[in-house]
C-alpha cells in the first residue's frame, strides 16, 4: 500500500501539573496528542505520560475514576506509560513517605529528596542511552532510593539514576519538558511505536 501509516496518538494525563508543556513537546515532534481527562480517553492511545505537578493532588483527582485499574490495564495491554517527577512518583512500587502508587516500576522513590537548599535546579544529565546528554529541570524532585535489577538506568546525575526504564515504563525525576531538549519525548514516542526507533535499543520485554 502506498503512503505512510498514520501516526499513533500519544496521551498526556491532563488532570494537574504541567501537562500543556508535555503536549507541546510531543506536538513539536509532529505527533498527534490527546490531553486525557477521563479514563475512557485512554482508548486508542499508544502511550501516555503522567506529568510533574504534585503527586498528592494528582492522587486525589485520580480517586474520581478507576484510574489505577485502567492505567494498569492500559500498560498490561501494551501501552507505554511514562512519568516525570510527580508522574515518576506515581509509577514507583514504593514511595517514601508512604503513599499510594501504580507500582508499574520496580523502584523505591523518596519525594522532595533534594532538600530545601537546592529544591530546584537545572542540570544536564549524562544519558548515553539517549545519545549523550539531556537537559532537565529538577523541581522539588524525587530520588530513586532503590531499583530492582530489571530496571535499566538511562541517565544519571552525579552518578545517581534520574531516568529509568523497565519495559514499557519510563520514569524521570526531572522535567525535560521545561527545556528545549526533546530527547526524552522522542525516546518515549519511539518506545510507543509513534516514531521509527533510533534511540530505543534492545527488545521490548513483553513481561514488563
Ligand atoms: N514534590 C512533588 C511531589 O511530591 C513533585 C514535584 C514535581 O513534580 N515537580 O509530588
Amino acid at each position: 500500500m502506498a503512503g505512510n501509516p498514520p501516526l499513533k496518538l500519544f496521551g498526556v494525563l491532563a488532570l494537574q501539573g504541567d501537562f500543556a508543556a508535555h503536549a507541546a513537546a510531543f506536538r513539536e515532534l509532529g505527533l498527534p496528542v490527546r490531553e486525557v481527562r477521563r479514563v475512557s480517553e485512554l482508548d486508542g492511545l499508544a502511550g501516555i505520560i503522567i506529568p510533574g505537578g504534585e503527586s498528592t493532588t494528582l492522587l486525589k483527582l485520580m480517586a474520581d475514576e478507576a484510574w489505577f485499574e485502567e492505567l494498569r490495564e492500559f500498560h498490561a495491554n501494551g501501552g507505554v506509560v511514562a512519568g516525570t517527577c510527580a508522574g515518576a512518583i506515581l509509577l514507583a512500587r514504593d514511595v517514601r513517605p508512604r503513599q499510594a502508587s501504580l507500582a508499574l516500576l520496580d523502584a523505591i522513590v523518596e519525594r522532595n529528596a533534594y532538600g530545601r537548599q537546592v529544591d530546584s535546579f537545572e542540570a544536564v544529565v549524562e544519558a548515553p542511552a539517549l545519545g549523550g546528554r539531556v537537559a532537565g529541570v529538577f523541581i522539588r524532585a524525587p530520588r530513586f532510593l532503590a531499583l530492582w535489577p530489571e530496571v535499566e538506568v538511562l541517565a544519571r546525575l552525579d552518578g545517581e539514576p534520574v531516568l529509568v526504564r523497565q519495559g514499557r515504563v519510563v520514569a524521570a525525576t526531572f522535567h525535560p519538558e521545561l527545556t528545549r531538549d526533546r530527547a526524552l519525548h522522542r525516546y518515549v514516542a519511539e518506545l510507543a511505536g509513534c516514531l521509527p526507533r533510533a534511540l530505543v535499543k534492545g527488545p521490548l520485554r513483553a513481561s514488563a
